[in-house]
Parts: structure tokens; sequence; C-alpha cells
């Protein structure tokens, strides 16, 4: 039947990880919310109009022909038809995103396009930020994902190299960033579950997360 599960957290609380597992063990689709901010913030960079300037920004995001793909064991991202999947994992999309994401008419845009794709799935497991908040507040299950900052900034080095430092120090500007917004989309809903991963392997989320499906 119709299953859908809401995760929401930070970066680094491992939440895609935890939802690609968790889709693929439950048969269920599986839809990367944050790639899609990413993908429109890259077709932004690419236009080389600037990022404070919101009415053109919401034009480009508006414009974009933006594909991506549901399958939690490998899903693509296109805009206008290149693939993105690389590029939008780039420090120069990572550190636009929040800005781009700000933009109302960009997450409107966006949380209309999750809705249609989350109706047209059986199962799916959404990640992101305001899915149990905004985009899809029925759903079945919300899991609002938490770490500490170090446990965060560790995972994010260690999936892309990165300095942990520099990573604590990125992650923490986009946390304030994306958590100073007037209505904030960050904000855990009201009804979610919250699960602390700090100290807690990928394998023993997911399986936690399956008990809560069950119950
Ligand atoms: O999860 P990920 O790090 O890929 O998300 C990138 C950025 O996209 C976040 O920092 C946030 O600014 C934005 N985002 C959002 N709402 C979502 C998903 C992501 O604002 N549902």
């Amino acid at each position: 039947g119709r299953c859908v599960v809401a995760v929401d957290g930070p970066s680094g609380s491992g939440k895609s990880t935890v939802s690609r597992r968790l889709a693929a063990g439950i048969g269920a689709r599986y839809l990367d919310t944050g790639a899609m901010y990413r993908a429109v913030t890259w077709s932004v960079l690419r236009s080389g109009i600037d990022l404070t300037d919101a009415e053109s920004v919401a034009k480009v995001a508006g414009e974009v022909d933006l594909r991506i793909g549901t399958d939690p064991h490998g899903y693509g991202v296109t805009a206008d038809g290149v693939g993105v999947d690389v590029e939008i994992r780039g420090p120069e999309v990572t550190g636009a995103v929040s800005a781009v994401a700000a933009v109302p008419a960009v997450r409107a845009l966006l949380v209309a396009r999750q809705r249609e794709m989350i109706a047209h799935a059986g199962r799916i497991v959404v990640e992101g930020r305001d899915i149990g908040s905004v985009v899809a507040p029925d759903a079945d299950l919300k899991v609002y994902l938490t770490a500490s900052a170090e446990a965060r900034a560790a995972r994010r080095s260690a999936e892309d190299a990165t300095e942990v430092a520099v990573t604590a120090a990125d992650l923490a500007r986009r946390d304030t960033l994306d958590s100073t917004r007037k209505a904030d989309p960050l904000a855990m809903a009201a009804d979610a579950v919250e699960l602390d991963t700090t100290g807690l392997g990928i394998d023993e989320v997911v399986a936690r997360l399956r008990e809560l499906l069950t119950e």
C-alpha cells in the first residue's frame, strides 16, 4: 500500500545513507530533495546571475528542466539534460545552496514538484529539511535525525575528503543560514520522532526506523 516516510535533519546527521538503505530495504522509492536544491543552485551558478538577486534566482529555478530519479540503488540528477551528480556535491554548489534554498519562490516550486512525485509513488522515503513539516505533513512516519556537531563534521569530511575543521565551519555556517529564515523550514514537525544518531551505526538507525514503521 501507500507509505510515505519523511526523514529530516541537518547535514551530517546521516539522513542520506539511512534514507537510501531504508528505502532499499522496504522496497520503496527514494527522493533526495537536497539534490533538487543543489541542482537548481548549479543552474543558477552556471547562468552567472547574482546570487543575491532573488527574482533572477527564482526565474532560473522556474526555467530549468530538472529531473531526478528515485531508485534508492542509484539515482541520477539532470539539469537541462546535463548530468550533474558530481557537480552538485562540489564546494561551489555547497557554498551557494543555502542562499538559493532561502528564496521563497524556489521553495514553492520545488515543494510542488516534490508533492507531485510523492503522490505518484506508492512507497517512498523522502529526505530533506522540511518534509515532515511542509512537503508531506501527512507522512506515515516522520523522523528527525540529529547528531552532535563533532559527529556530523566527521561524517561529512569522510564523505568528501575535506578537513574536519573546514567541514565543521561550513556546517555551522549552513546551519545558521538554514535556520534563520523567516518561516523556518528546518523546524522539526511536532509529531516527528527525534533520533540522535551520535555513536550509532547506520544499520542500528535503519533497524530503529523499521521498528517505528511497524509500530
Ligand atoms: O541535504 P543537503 O546537504 O544535500 O541539502 C543541501 C541544502 O539544500 C541544505 O543546506 C538546505 O539549504 C537546502 N535544503 C532545503 N530543503 C530541503 C532540502 C535541502 O532547504 N528539503
